[in-house]
């Protein structure tokens, strides 16, 4: 397989071309709200849940409707030009897919905050896991979880002031 340069490569986003050259494949009707959904998607980069497109898709056209939202999501990432993501909540995020590019993800438990990571290490490790075991490779879902710094700032504040009432409560009862 030809290793394809992470970060030199031209961020080339997915086109409402190749979703209906998907959906005319598979003999789907690609309506007018369809093909709007999709060229909103493409031009909103980020992680986002269903209600936070679906917010966003109000602002540009109030007509449509949240299950057709939906289903275009669901109809993007089965085209492979968008990908579901579960971070610890149990509701999906769904991401674009940029063709040529790759990265995972590192998530805090606390607020929600997400970052993109690239670690070509872990990528040749992946491989060289999957060779060891004879599977042939079709993809992976990385999620990396924690507490980002300022929610750890914040948790060991809350556990000194714990610790604090705790002492005083301590030589109250003695
Ligand atoms: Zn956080
Ligand atoms: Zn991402």
């Amino acid at each position: 397989m030809p290793n394809k340069a992470h970060n030199n490569t031209p961020h080339t986003g997915p086109t409402v071309e190749q979703f209906v050259a998907f959906m005319t494949k598979n003999k789907m009707n690609i309506t007018a709200q369809r093909r709007r959904i999709a060229e909103a998607f493409f031009n909103y980069p980020g992680h986002h849940t269903l209600e936070e497109f679906y917010q966003h898709m109000q602002t540009l056209d109030s007509s449509i409707g949240q299950t057709t939202v939906y289903r275009t999501l669901k109809l993007l990432c089965a085209a492979g030009l968008a990908t579901e993501i579960h971070f610890t909540d149990t509701v999906a995020h769904y991401e674009m897919v940029n063709a040529g590019t790759h990265h995972d993800h590192l998530t805090c438990v606390n607020c929600g905050k997400i970052v993109e990571i690239y670690d070509r290490n872990i990528e040749q490790l992946q491989k060289s896991i999957a060779e060891k075991y004879d599977f042939t490779l079709l993809g992976h879902l990385h999620v990396l979880y924690g507490l980002c710094s300022e929610c750890r700032a914040q948790r060991d504040d809350e556990e000194e002031e714990m610790a604090d009432e705790q002492a005083k409560l301590a030589t109250q009862i003695k």
